[in-house]
């Protein structure tokens, strides 16, 4: 049995019983195990945890007609980046220092997502702490994309896009900080959402750099991830961000901005964008500019490790977790950057300035939301580079050049597949649109998804 892609034709599967959850889980599991030991997507599988779900939704399923109007995400098998805190699940965050720390809660969004029926089968490697483009700052070993196993998944949401690609589960929760979940979506054809700065609660998640985590998530249709996001957003009372204002519009305009589309792009990409741009009927595409674009990277990397500094602080290894020797070089880096930042003397020049500009960035985005209702751009410079390939940070960093500008103005973007590089490689597309338009960007999503079927497409494994 191969379960459809989709979470609607596995939901139809359930109710016609052609087989129940725990048979659905075997199939996710046997896949996860068979596959993990070379893709090395998860950091711990929840076997047991799993089959006790499903003996609960089986009897859901047998005795409640409305069973799934009243849990939208029945049987839904999902995995978890690893900065969730999970009740009596070991909780890594990819680090040594929290390598044995199993956490005695739930946060919101893992709690709003088993209530609706889903089923959580493990939890996913990721760069530590966040911390990353590739996946390979992780203390447990890299995870591989499952497209070629010599390059990266991206990051810092790798194993959480391995474990989707690989058919290891049907959908899988992220972060997105500069470009989490947006990444490694594209590098392993996956379509992924990073909700608007407000729009899902954060309690029970490691946090990164507060101002701009993010918690979305990676599928493989933009209808799933509008049913998952549809479940997890909202107020919760815990995290006084949250806001609820959606707005019901579509898209009718569609701004092209031209900085998203120089130099350091592969051409490629480019072209393959071009071509998608025919594929939804009724939008007309129009030049903008964001001319502040350049700035993001070096503003992203002085707020971002300012926050990290002060986030991090808590692992002092006095409560929980082991000792501040067990952070691995990145973790290091980030919390020297940032306090240096942060100091008496460098404040002006370095955080507060970079704060000037992030304002100037989000400017941009609203003058160029007065014209249009969303704006399609590259999600990477380059589809999925080699393991090892980039060894330098800065070069890391420039890895997220597309993806940080809408994480500084708190916008929601998702990226979508959009076809293959000449080597085969996915190669993804990203929406951004104004503050709480995921409306948008779902409707959008959806309609080229009914004209295209990149998505459809899955790794020779
Ligand atoms: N690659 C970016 C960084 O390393 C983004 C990480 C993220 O979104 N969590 O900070």
């Amino acid at each position: 049995m191969r379960p459809p892609l989709s979470i609607k034709g596995v939901q139809g599967d359930l109710k016609e019983k052609k087989y129940n959850c725990t048979e659905l889980v075997n199939f996710y599991l046997g896949q996860a195990k068979k596959l993990n030991p070379t893709l090395n997507a998860f950091t711990t599988i929840c076997e047991d945890f799993a089959f006790e779900k499903t003996k609960i939704l089986n009897e859901i399923i047998q005795t409640n007609p409305k069973a799934f109007e009243e849990f939208p995400l029945m049987g839904v098998v999902l995995s978890l980046k690893d900065l969730f805190s999970t009740k009596g699940i070991r909780t890594t965050a990819g680090s040594e220092v929290l390598s044995d720390y199993i956490p005695p809660f739930s946060g919101t969004v893992v709690n709003k997502l088993e209530e609706a029926g889903a089923i959580i089968i493990g939890k996913t490697n990721c760069d530590a702490w966040g911390h990353g483009a590739s996946g390979e700052n992780s203390d447990f070993g890299p995870a591989k994309n499952p497209w070629d196993t010599s390059r990266v998944p991206g990051g810092s949401s790798s194993g959480s896009a391995v474990s989707v690609s690989a058919q290891m589960c049907m959908a899988s929760m992220g972060t997105d900080t500069g470009g989490s979940i947006r990444q490694p979506a594209g590098f392993c054809n996956l379509v992924g959402l990073k909700p608007t700065y407000g729009a899902v609660s954060r309690y029970g998640v490691i946090a990164m750099a507060s101002s701009l985590d993010t918690v979305g998530h990676l599928t493989r249709f933009a209808e799933d991830s509008e049913i998952i996001f549809n479940v997890i957003k909202g107020k919760d009372g815990k995290d006084g961000t949250i806001k609820d204002q959606y707005k019901e519009n579509k898209a009718l305009n569609i701004g092209i901005p031209k900085e998203y589309y120089g130099l350091g792009i592969d051409r490629e990409i480019v072209e393959l964008i071009n071509a998608a741009k025919s594929k939804v009927k009724g939008v007309k595409f129009v030049e903008v500019s964001l001319p502040h674009t350049r700035y993001a990277i070096p503003t992203y990397y002085i707020i971002q490790p300012a926050e990290v500094s002060s986030n991090l602080a808590r692992y002092d290894g006095v409560r929980y977790g082991k000792s501040r020797k067990a952070f691995g070089d990145e973790a290091v880096r980030r919390i020297m950057l940032g306090t240096y930042v942060l100091s008496g003397g460098y404040y002006d020049a370095y955080y507060l300035k970079a704060m000037k500009i992030r304002s100037k960035i989000i400017n941009d985005f609203d003058r160029a939301f007065e014209k249009v209702d969303a704006l399609l751009t590259p999600v990477s410079p380059t589809p999925a580079f080699k393991l090892g390939e980039k060894n330098e940070p800065l070069e890391m960093y420039m890895a997220d050049a597309l993806t940080a500008p809408a994480s500084l103005a708190g916008l929601p973007a998702m990226s979508l597949p959009v076809g293959f590089s000449g080597k085969g490689l996915p190669v993804g597309m990203q929406l951004i649109g104004p503050r709480f338009s995921e409306n948008v960007l779902f409707d959008l999503g959806k309609r080229y998804q009914e004209a295209t079927d990149w998505h459809l497409q899955t790794p020779n494994l």
